[in-house]
């Protein structure tokens, strides 16, 4: 279950080279290239899955986020880290295999309804549940 146009399956096949932090026989782990923290890991399951929106096995999901934790040990993420799963176009989902990104090596705001809707590209019509508008 490989995509030869994915890039993500090519790293899990090692035919392009990265910053490897972890591998086992179902996923590899390897430094984002574009970090958004001081640690920015992203974990792929070798097999081709777009996101969340498809079939990924419940095996391949658990292990995936289990790995997180192995993660956090090799980069000494004593403090926590960041899980983030972005799924599909609206989450700005890059690339088209599923994976996970952790992020850690500093505290990190929690993202209030403001700052998410602001990016929304009908930000003016994204209402609070009491009905005030919260953007735009
Ligand atoms: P997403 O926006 O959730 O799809 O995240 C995709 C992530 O993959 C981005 O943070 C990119 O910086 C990262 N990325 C894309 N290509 C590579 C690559 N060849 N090596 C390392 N990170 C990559």
């Amino acid at each position: 279950m490989k995509d030869e146009n994915c890039i993500f399956c090519k790293i899990g096949a090692h035919e392009i080279p990265t910053k490897k932090v972890y591998e086992d026989d179902m996923c590899i782990a390897f430094d984002d290239m574009e970090p958004l923290m001081p640690v920015h890991v992203l974990i792929i399951p070798k097999d081709h899955y777009t996101g969340l929106d498809d079939d990924v096995p419940e095996e391949v999901l658990g292990h995936c986020l289990k790995v997180t934790k192995k993660i956090a040990e090799i980069k000494g993420l004593t403090n926590g880290w960041r899980t983030l799963i972005n799924t599909g176009h609206d989450a700005s989902q890059s690339v088209r295999h599923f994976h996970v990104h952790v992020l850690g090596g500093g505290l990190m705001p929690r993202p209030n309804d403001q700052d998410w809707g602001r990016f929304a590209t009908n930000a003016d019509k994204i209402y609070d549940k009491d009905g005030n508008k919260i953007c735009g």
